[in-house]
């Protein structure tokens, strides 16, 4: 045992409360990875939603693991120790399922490194009876597994609440000694939502393009149904283990809604997370009460916060509870001034909001369904009680965009900044206005699915523009993502099996990709600049997203016609 390794764990738990600790006896053990540090990890309210779920299950034990700080790297690599568990402090092995949450695909890497920590076989065919079963869930997985195919020996395809039960459920056979074999195919038979990718087989044509899937057994559903809780009211999903040591770790995390309705056609989580479902004031008072008894701010968590019908009711009955709230971020359109004054009573002063585009014809484009009046307007209002910060996100390289988009995005915030200034008699503008720039990326089950990734080379030459036309605007400051780094997420998001074979080449590189793809037969341009035929099977066509293909089909032809709507 690494005692240096083993201390560490020790400390981490002794900044957490509400870590859950249970006898191993004879439960089905379960190690729940997430394929990054601790900090990141840990703010993740998908991630803690699981790890209460699998620990609420009586024959069922849960404990954590996360990718080692860069420090303690050397540490594990040279000990014969293993990855360990943060609870117990095991190898990673002698657990019966080692799950990934897998919400980022730039993540992808890190599943392999620590697979190879935990001293885990990387290819699910390599493995034997006595490693654990690896599998994973979460959105990226859910959108299209299968640049992780070769790794895992089952995806979960959907929301954890209605898949865990079943699966755990059946998973209780590994303790009774059933092969891992028939127990993969009898979990594929007969649990809604999983998918064993070496249970399928998949040809292509002489193009490379996916021709053919066909499942090794008659009574496997040829497609995989995504699973989702028709009813969040029944359920509460909120941070568990308090701790200082994240990226939030001043808040009381609590999931308010999920799904959304809106449309906005880039927009992965608006797709594939239907229907939006709010959670009822009535539902979540309980969970205040906790948070604001912890002395916590509560964070409201969902994928469009804003459009919770309650949203100020929710608001005042924490303030009224002596509490404080925070957003993420809040829909343009929603920023009325009851809401910018109640924002103000909670003590915001930092509102992040998404025009997405600097034109009103990309905004079109996108779907995003937003005026320049309003984001004026909203504006306005965040200025009128007394917000000074703000952060504007924005995409580059989005379909159809022209120099001409990228010259609105300056317009837009210069005349934000005069708009301000000329309201407050020239004493105002925001103290600090912060745009995030992030390149558009292709994602699997939206519109968007067919389009190729824009040119890394022209994104990086209108991210520059954006910096050099705001660089006389003191309190504007440009922060943006590498475009080397959107091309692999693009490349993971869009890729097929084959996709594998360049991750495993990676980790044999030690993340070294330019070698990896001279050595490996993978042409990545292939998945990330070509544009996709409307008639291709595309990898990931075999989950049913509950998303009708025509709708796709109609808001893909419909946002490069220019006959957007609003
Ligand atoms: S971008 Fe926001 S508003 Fe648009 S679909 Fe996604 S979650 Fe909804």
């Amino acid at each position: 045992m690494s005692w240096k390794l083993k201390k560490k764990c020790l400390d981490i738990l002794a900044g957490e409360e509400g870590a859950v600790r249970k006898v191993w006896g004879d439960s089905l053990t379960v190690a729940l990875a997430y394929p990054n540090l601790y900090r990141t990890g840990m703010a993740n309210l998908g991630f803690q939603a699981v790890y209460s779920l699998i620990n609420r299950h009586p024959a069922c034990l849960c404990e954590r693991a996360f990718l080692p700080d860069p420090g303690d790297r050397g540490t594990r690599e040279t000990s014969p120790e293993q990855l360990l568990s943060l609870e117990s402090q095991r190898p990673l092995a002698e657990f019966d399922i080692l799950a990934f949450s897998l919400s980022f695909e730039n993540d992808y890497p890190n599943v392999l490194r620590m697979l190879a920590l935990a001293g885990i076989p990387l290819a699910a065919g390599d493995r034997g009876g006595r490693d654990p079963l690896v599998i994973a869930g979460g959105i990226a997985v859910t959108l299209n597994p299968e640049p992780l195919a070769d790794f895992f020996d089952l995806f979960l395809i959907g929301e954890a609440e209605p898949l865990l039960p079943a699966f755990l459920g059946a998973a209780l056979r590994l303790r009774g000694g059933d092969s891992r074999w028939d127990l993969l195919a009898e979990i594929q038979r007969t649990v809604p939502g999983a998918y064993c990718p070496r249970l399928y087989r998949v040809s292509t044509d002489p193009e490379g393009r996916v021709a053919g899937r066909e499942p090794l057994d008659a009574a496997f559903p040829e497609r995989i149904v995504r699973q989702t809780a028709p009813d969040i009211d029944v359920f509460t999903t909120q941070q568990t283990i308090m701790t200082t040591q994240t990226e939030f770790g001043g808040m009381f995390l609590t999931e308010v809604s999920r799904g959304c309705s809106r449309g906005c056609r880039f927009c992965a989580a608006g797709f594939v997370c239907r229907p939006a479902r709010f959670r009822s004031a009535a539902a979540l008072a309980d969970s205040f009460r906790e948070g604001i008894e912890a002395g916590k701010t509560i964070g409201l968590v969902g994928t469009a916060v804003s459009d919770h019908p309650q949203l100020v009711a929710l608001c005042r009955s924490i303030l009224a509870q002596g509490g404080s709230a925070a957003i993420g971020s809040l829909r343009l359109d929603r920023l009325s001034r009851p809401v910018a004054a109640l924002l103000q009573e909670t003590g915001v002063d930092t509102v992040s909001l998404a025009p997405e585009a600097g034109s009103q014809r990309l905004r079109g484009v996108i779907r995003k369904g937003i005026s320049e009046e309003e984001i004026l307007s909203a504006v306005d209002n965040l200025r009128e009680y007394g917000i000074v910060n703000l952060r504007l996100y924005f995409m580059v390289g989005l379909p159809t965009e022209t120099d001409e988009d990228v010259e609105e995005i300056i317009r837009l915030v210069k005349g934000i900044q005069h708009r301000v200034r000329h309201a407050s008699g020239g004493k105002g503008k925001f103290r600090k206005l912060t745009l995030s720039v992030n390149q558009f990326i292709p994602k699997p089950a939206t519109p968007f699915q067919w389009h190729p990734l824009e040119d890394v080379a022209l994104v990086k030459r209108r991210i520059r523009r954006i910096v050099a036309g705001l660089a006389g605007e003191k309190a504007v400051t440009v922060t943006h993502d590498l475009p080397k780094w959107n091309y692999i997420q693009a490349l993971l998001a869009l890729g097929d099996r084959r996709v594998g074979k360049l991750l495993a080449a990676v980790h044999r590189r030690s993340g070294n990709w330019a070698q990896a793809l001279k050595e490996v037969n993978v042409n990545p341009d292939f998945y990330v600049y070509r544009p996709k035929e409307i008639d291709e099977t595309l990898p990931w066509d075999f989950i049913d997203h509950g998303v009708d293909r025509a709708v796709l089909v109609r808001e893909y032809r419909q946002a490069l016609s220019g006959a957007a709507p609003r």
